[in-house]
């Protein structure tokens, strides 16, 4: 067996560097994953341009991680070598600390974040705690399930625990990596479907997504489009602008909810008069624990909902991480490692027939 493995690691802010790595054993409670492919999401960007405080380098990034267990730690229990699995953006949480005993996972006070705290995807094989482990069903390929680990894991997520109902209206305030998702997941679960985005360019995307409505925030005024449709029950915002987001809670039927799920510099001003008189709420949502993860792909394979991929092989993580961060992926760049590429696996499924409806 190889005794090293091929790796991109950050070296420095904006510093992307390509090494060979000598293999490790995993430690007592992590599994060695040979893996597969590994998605590029706007979040890698934390340790990439070094925005996350305190970040050490070299580090390896990537928090989309498919592969195989080739190794196990001695302690692990539950997880067999050979079988396929994922790994999020959470590393992995404790057990043992009072958000874990009280099944709060995401909240664990212990848990690394997967290529800030400790070395991720952007390589061939990676070290992950077994506690954050996903199970990936055969069904879906690894480039598909890659990006389902983290921009659908936060968009079903919060969809899912989102308090509307079938039927209700359910804004989501952009098409991009995770918007495109988000209206796939609103539609597949029985809401009407309002697509927030800024042109008419993405009008016909938006219902290819299964978006009931298009509101062009360039055109027409965000708030009002949506309380001329009865006014949104939740409104998701997967775009990091805050005076859209703002909007939006503006275009909320009372009791309803915006939550955000994109991460941005700009402040989200809302009026106490718009919270308080009727109840609305604004609120974040951070990704989700390994179990929903493989709800997501259950119910991913279940709906037909599917990431738009581009894959690229590992050395063009370079040229791939510039594409996302200038907007340009349609929608998701996804790393392929060269063993998972010669063996023919990293096609992605063709999508389903697109909605007619
Ligand atoms: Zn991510
Ligand atoms: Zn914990």
């Amino acid at each position: 067996m190889e005794t090293s493995y091929a790796a991109i690691e950050v070296t420095a802010p904006g510093q992307f560097s390509s090494v060979r790595r000598p293999l490790r054993d995993p430690g007592a409670d992590e599994a060695r994953i040979r893996v597969e492919a590994c998605g590029v999401c706007h979040s890698d960007s934390a340790t990439v341009d070094g925005a996350w405080p305190g970040i050490s380098f070299p580090r390896v990034p990537g928090h989309e991680v498919v592969g195989r267990i080739d190794a196990l730690g001695s302690s692990v229990r539950g997880w067999a070598v050979g079988q396929r699995v994922g790994v999020g953006f959470l590393g992995g949480s404790c057990g043992y600390c009072e958000f874990c005993r009280g099944g709060d996972l995401v909240s664990c006070r212990n848990q690394d974040y997967t290529g800030i705290q400790h070395d991720g995807g952007y390589a061939e094989v990676m070290l992950a705690k077994a506690s954050g482990l996903v199970s990936i069903p055969e069904g879906a390929s690894s480039v598909d399930a890659a990006p389902l680990l983290c921009a659908g894991l936060t968009t079903f997520s919060a969809l899912r625990n989102a308090p509307a109902k079938a039927g209700d209206l359910v804004a989501v305030l952009g098409i991009g990596g995770l918007g495109h998702l988000a209206v796939q997941y609103a539609r597949a679960m029985g809401f009407e479907v309002a697509a927030i985005a800024r042109g008419a360019d993405k009008a016909d995307l938006a219902k290819e997504l299964g978006a009931h409505h298009y509101i062009d925030s360039a055109a027409v005024d965000t708030a009002e489009a949506l309380r001329a449709l009865g006014g949104a029950r939740v409104a998701v915002i997967t775009a990091s602008g805050g005076k859209a987001a703002a909007a939006t809670v503006k275009g909320l039927r009372p009791g309803g909810v915006t939550i955000v799920l994109g991460v941005g510099g700009e402040p989200i001003e809302v009026s106490s008069v718009d919270l308080v008189f009727g109840g609305r709420r604004l609120e974040g949502a951070l990704t989700g624990n390994p179990a929903t993860s493989e709800a997501t792909l259950r119910f991913s394979a279940l709906s037909g909902v599917s990431a738009m991929i581009e894959t690229v092989p590992l050395e063009e993580a370079a040229a791939a991480y510039a594409k996302m961060m200038e907007g340009k992926a349609r929608f998701r760049m996804v790393l392929t490692m060269p063993a998972y590429v010669a063996s023919g696996g990293s096609e992605a499924t063709p999508r389903r027939e697109e909605r007619t409806s």
